[in-house]
């Protein structure tokens, strides 16, 4: 597979934002504007990742709107089930609609504090249970400066893939967001981006060879919004993005998705 066939991926992450009512009406707009991109013929998928407790009102949204946006979580447990309160399994997650889960995001990083070890078992499980998963890596800003932005992405990708079989791989995307760029306004430049972006790429031609990299998507996130995302995504190895606040604004998003597909 070569870069030109990889279809763009969006990805709308909501973050602890939204109530049920705003959240519908948000859905409800966003299919609506995808529904008409895709009728204009462009390849683009949309995955939207709104918090837990609405997933099962934006399934059936999204459904009553005959709509293929993939219903995503922003978070999920490894273990199939049991005394692990407060968590949410794969199964569960599958059982109200869900297609799709981000791990690793840098707020559950640096956050809560997640380490590699729990990342790498997060993935395997949504993996496991034939969901796609979106990895995200990123640098914060202390290691950009320090010359250190490809070592820590490295070490995020190799130690979150750990186990990973090559036949998974159809199900995997990810998201390199420098830690620095989310939700603060500073975006990486388009060429920065494309060099982090090429790096795992190699990254990820070492662990599973050159074709198979070839096909994985990887996402940029950082600021993503109307402006910056048609020269991001016209980089080579920049195959969509995972948006934060832009992704809260139907209008906004949409021309990213629109961008996406070549504006
Ligand atoms: C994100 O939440 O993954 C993100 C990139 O946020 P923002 O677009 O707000 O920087």
């Amino acid at each position: 597979m070569t870069a030109s066939n990889r279809v763009p991926i969006i990805g709308g992450n909501w973050k602890m934002n939204t109530d049920r009512t705003t959240g519908i009406a948000l859905a409800k707009a966003v299919a609506s504007g995808v529904a008409s991109l895709q009728a204009q013929g462009k390849k683009v998928e949309v995955a939207v990742f709104p918090p837990f407790v609405y997933l099962p009102a934006i399934s059936e949204t999204l459904c009553a709107a005959g709509s293929n946006i993939a219903l995503g979580a922003q978070d999920v447990y490894h273990a199939e089930k049991g005394a692990f309160t407060g968590e949410v399994s794969v199964g569960m997650l599958r059982d109200v609609g869900v297609k799709t889960v981000l791990v690793g995001h840098s707020e559950r990083r640096h956050v809560i504090h997640e380490g590699d070890d729990l990342i790498n078992l997060k993935v395997r499980a949504v993996l496991h249970h034939a969901m796609r998963c979106v990895l995200c890596v990123g640098e914060k800003l202390e290691q950009r400066e320090t010359g250190q932005t490809n070592t820590i992405n490295e070490r995020q990708v190799r130690l979150g893939l750990r186990d990973v079989r090559p036949d998974e791989l159809d199900r995997l995307v990810i998201a390199y967001e420098p830690v620095w760029a989310i939700g603060t306004g500073k975006t990486a430049t388009p060429q920065d981006a494309q060099d982090a972006h090429r790096h795992i790429r190699l990254v990820l031609a070492d662990l599973f060879g050159k074709d198979a990299a070839a096909g994985v998507r990887i996402q940029y996130g950082g600021s993503v919004n109307a402006a910056n995302a048609k020269e991001l995504m016209s980089q080579p190895d920049i195959d969509g993005a995972l948006v934060g606040g832009a992704s809260l604004k139907d209008a906004d998003f949409l021309q990213i998705v629109s961008a996406a597909c070549g504006g």
